[in-house]
């Protein structure tokens, strides 16, 4: 049964590196970015990080967490491509508007009052407490991956500076290339331009 109180969903990318690292390294970040934003209890159970939201945190009301109440971030390798599943869950801010909604009921005039002010409580404070919540955290799921993954292709070792520094030595590869090598040798890559 699909929860109104919950939202799961899923990314996955490829990666030419080890994928048991990248994962490895991602589970960091994540769980640095998580700290950052006030979670508590956060653990790392296998490949999973589980974490919780205190209801009562001393953050400003734009923090990322505030309408979540638990989560997890799954990682998932198969061959090269990594799957991030995540799930984030809205028990409190529910039992909030369900409070509201009832109080409303109880307070209400007419017949009229008692049904559709409810309503509209649920609609406005939790549907939309929830919609900005989950595009939010949909963006700072991808985000973070896209950081990290591009991160990785600006940082080179010191041997590539150091290749990519000489002008004997082809920019992709380190192969050593011949004055008259139009290419490189060993990768193909177009080294020198006739003008
Ligand atoms: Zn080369």
């Amino acid at each position: 049964m699909k929860s109104i109180t919950k939202y799961q969903n899923s990314v996955s990318f490829t990666t030419i590196d080890d994928p048991q690292t990248v994962k490895n390294e991602l589970f960091e970040v994540f769980i640095s970015k998580l700290e950052e934003r006030k979670a508590s209890s956060i653990k790392q159970e296998e490949d999973y990080i589980l974490y919780k939201v205190n209801f009562f945190r001393f953050v400003s009301n734009w923090n990322l967490l505030n309408t979540i109440s638990d989560g997890y971030i799954h990682f998932e390798i198969t061959d090269h491509q990594i799957e991030v599943n995540y799930q984030i869950r809205f028990n409190d801010i529910f039992f909030i508007s369900c409070f509201m909604a009832f109080a409303s009921i109880l307070a209400g005039y007419d017949i009229v009052a008692k049904i559709i002010i409810p309503i509209l409580i649920f609609l406005i404070y939790y549907g939309l407490n929830v919609s900005i919540c989950i595009l939010r955290y949909k963006h700072f799921i991808k985000k973070t991956i896209t950081e990290y993954l591009e991160k990785d292709i600006c940082s080179l070792t010191k041997e590539q500076e150091e290749w990519i520094a000489d002008d004997s030595k082809c920019d992709a590869c380190g192969a050593t290339l011949k004055p008259s090598d139009k290419y490189c040798q060993n990768c193909g890559l177009l080294v020198r331009i006739d003008m």
